[in-house]
């Protein structure tokens, strides 16, 4: 089951490479199929094996030679890994549903930001469309903690925002989104781990002069990475810090 689980990540994870292709650009992520962004030629079903495809045709296109960046496999890879350890982690339940169509959209947000330098809305908008959708059903009785997280994510961000400059539109809306779908503490956990993580990678790239401090580095990455932290671990390192504070 597990790894039924972990394949249909690898096919989800081809579709998310479609979809950091083509969103930044304006393009529909259905139509038309999947092409060779060199030759043009039509990629038929043994073109798109996730990963193993890759390896097989040796990184290019089977048309015309082209190289196909790493960054495919990679994509995938690592979605069928997340979908495997959600699925380990929440047996089969809505949570594993929520979570793992949540985790697919912070890879794409993560990578078109990295790319880009900005998170597309209609992400975000997707987000809040499925964390309302199933929150409605899943979080009945507490639906106050959701609201807040939202206020706090949302409203944090702003002010940070407001302030520093070095926050974008878009991550003040993820951190709503995101705030909506944890709650209250899940956000602040959230807030935390994502500066944790940016001090900590923000000063390793400036220490390897692949950064410079003038340099910006978006914030979205972070973020996301403290929320996939979040979905799979919050659980056991928030009673650890509880647990050693009490
Ligand atoms: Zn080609």
């Amino acid at each position: 089951m597990v790894l039924f689980v972990f394949i249909l990540g690898l096919f989800i994870g081809s579709f998310l490479n479609v979809c950091i292709y083509r969103i930044p650009v304006g393009k529909s992520v259905v139509f038309p199929p999947s092409s060779c962004g060199s030759c043009g030629h039509q990629l038929n079903f043994i073109d798109m094996i996730p990963f193993v495809g890759y390896f097989i045709f040796g990184g290019k296109c089977r048309y015309c030679k082209a190289s196909y960046s790493i960054q495919y496999p990679m994509i995938e890879l690592l979605n069928g890994i997340v979908y495997a350890l959600l699925f380990y982690r929440y047996g089969l339940t809505l949570y594993t549903l929520l979570y793992g169509i949540i985790s697919s959209l912070l890879i794409v947000i993560s990578i078109i930001d990295l790319k880009t330098q900005t998170i597309p809305d209609g992400l975000n908008l997707f987000g809040v469309i499925v964390v309302v959708f199933l929150g409605i059903y899943m979080f009945r009785g507490n639906y106050s903690t959701h609201f807040f997280g939202f206020l706090f994510g949302f409203g944090l961000f702003l002010v940070i925002a407001m302030i520093t400059n070095a926050m974008g539109g878009g991550d003040i809306k993820l951190m709503g989104v995101l705030g909506l779908l944890f709650g209250l503490t899940g956000i602040i956990f959230v807030t935390v781990i994502s500066f944790i993580y940016g001090a900590i990678i923000s000063i390793m790239l400036i220490a390897t002069k692949k950064a410079t401090r003038k340099d910006y580095i978006p914030f979205g990455p972070f973020i996301a990475l403290a929320a996939l932290t979040y979905i799979l671990y919050g659980n056991e390192l928030l009673s650890i810090y509880f647990d050693t504070l009490i």
